[in-house]
């Protein structure tokens, strides 16, 4: 069987692994490169005829995951995708902002266009946690909660491979749990081959509570400083996870509750994708749903749904909170609101999100004392900080704690995959060290033999 990778190896972003045995070919997930120095490879050949591949398998709706699957259909695939039924309605909304964003941008040669979303998606096809399902006769799968985002899925997958049957697991980008929203990163049992992201490297998270009681200062020192809080967020699960803190901290904490503006018409999209599917919720959640609060609303909160709102909410009078994307501050919203509020030394801006090399928030979250947005240079007098306890990804305690439960049997070799290359190579080591497993850090455009 072989086995090779078309992104997301020493680096963060464009997942996509192809799997071949001599009956069959098919691949998981088919991402977006998002970072400044590897967005060009958007454009090349995948290194393999798309026309060949005979299904696909989404982990989940990250554009980083999802965002070139519209190529593959251009490019000639017609088989299925298949994924959480959630994730089929994130992922369109992820593709058609992707298309969108190609057309805005005079800098990029658009990959696809929002027509090719719209025919990538007769596509998809649903398959719901915990089954045994049969793709064909040479392959079944089984899908776990991941716990990173609302249909984020494990992926278990059987296949023949001349008379004998491997087993391949891919962890997609494995949860923080436990997270306020989404269930907790489920564990699965014996694999012969397994695929494991390492964003975070071998760092370990800020707890929970901790991130909970920063984001509560800093509320109250904006409030404090009649300044603005700028909090870039990515659309998907970290907005949700925020305005569901943000409503606890008012509610709960003894805090005066001021006006919280979300500026991203995609994150409101998604966010009313997460209302409908409240049933994938986590119990604790799910009661507060069925006492028909609505999580992502309270009394202050408001939201860009039309043209216009964004200008109301700006002659709001301080002290204020905008959440605006893309969370790594490389495009969006996000650039007005940093523009109009870092130069002034009341105001705070609150890192929460991974930033990958080279983008903005990286810049910022590392200090940076003038940065430059669009043409403009823009002195940083703002307060930034950075709480790492709203991840969406697992940290290292965490995906040791996931691998460690793989013995029945111990996988054979394991690829690290989805990091910067120092971490991905930090997290191999230990993984051979500590656990004597065969761990590699593939390459780009490589293939293994398994
Ligand atoms: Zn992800």
């Amino acid at each position: 069987m072989k086995i090779f990778f078309c992104g997301a190896c020493r680096e963060v972003t464009g997942s996509c692994i192809l799997v071949e045995t001599e009956k069959i070919k098919f691949i998981v997930d088919c991402g977006l490169f998002q970072d400044d120095k590897s967005k060009m490879k958007n454009s090349y050949s995948f290194g393999f005829d798309p026309s060949e591949i005979d299904f696909v398998l989404l982990t989940h709706a990250h554009t980083d995951h999802c965002g070139r699957l519209p190529k593959l259909y251009k490019e000639g695939f017609r088989g299925n995708i298949y994924c959480t039924p959630v994730t089929i309605d994130l992922s369109e909304q992820m593709m058609i902002d992707s298309a969108k964003v190609f057309l805005s941008d005079d800098n990029i040669n658009p990959i696809y266009f929002p027509l090719d979303v719209e025919k990538t998606m007769t596509c998809f096809s649903p398959v719901p946690y915990g089954q045994d399902y049969s793709i064909n006769k040479e392959v079944r799968i089984k899908l776990s909660d991941a716990g990173h985002i609302l249909g984020s899925a494990i992926f278990e997958v059987w296949i023949k491979d001349g008379k004998n049957e491997k087993k391949l697991v891919f962890s997609g980008d494995l949860g923080n749990s436990p997270a306020p929203i989404v269930k907790d990163t489920e564990f699965v049992n014996g694999a012969d081959v397994v695929f494991i992201e390492s964003t975070y490297g071998t760092k370990t998270h800020m707890s929970r509570e901790l991130g909970r009681s920063k984001l509560k200062e800093s509320i109250v020192e904006v409030i404090k400083d009649k300044g603005t809080l700028v909090i870039p967020v990515f659309a998907l699960e970290r907005t949700q996870e925020i305005i569901f803190e943000l409503k606890n901290i008012f509610k709960n904490e003894n805090v005066k509750e001021i006006p919280v503006f979300l500026d991203s018409p995609l994150a409101v999209r998604v966010t009313d994708i997460y209302r409908r599917y409240s049933n994938y919720f986590d119990e604790e959640v799910k009661k507060l749903v069925g006492k028909k609060d609505d999580l992502f609303y309270f009394d202050g909160f408001k939201m860009t749904r039309k043209k216009g709102d964004s200008l109301g909410f700006s002659r709001l009078s301080n002290p204020k909170i905008v959440l605006a994307g893309s969370g790594m501050c490389n495009g969006g919203r996000v650039l007005d609101h940093l523009k109009k509020n870092l130069p002034i030394a009341n105001n705070r801006v609150l890192i929460i999100s991974f930033q990958v090399e080279g983008s903005l928030g990286r810049k910022l979250a590392e200090g940076a004392k003038e940065v430059i947005i669009g043409e403009k240079k823009v002195k940083v007098r703002a307060n930034v900080s950075k709480i790492e306890a709203f991840s969406s990804h697992a940290d290292f305690p965490r995906l040791l704690a996931w691998i460690r439960k793989i013995k029945n049997p111990s996988p054979k070799n394991v690829f690290v995959i989805h990091g910067e290359e120092d971490l991905s190579v930090d997290v191999a080591k230990v993984l051979k060290s500590d656990l004597g497993l065969n761990a590699i850090v593939p390459e780009y455009g490589k293939v293994y033999e398994v």
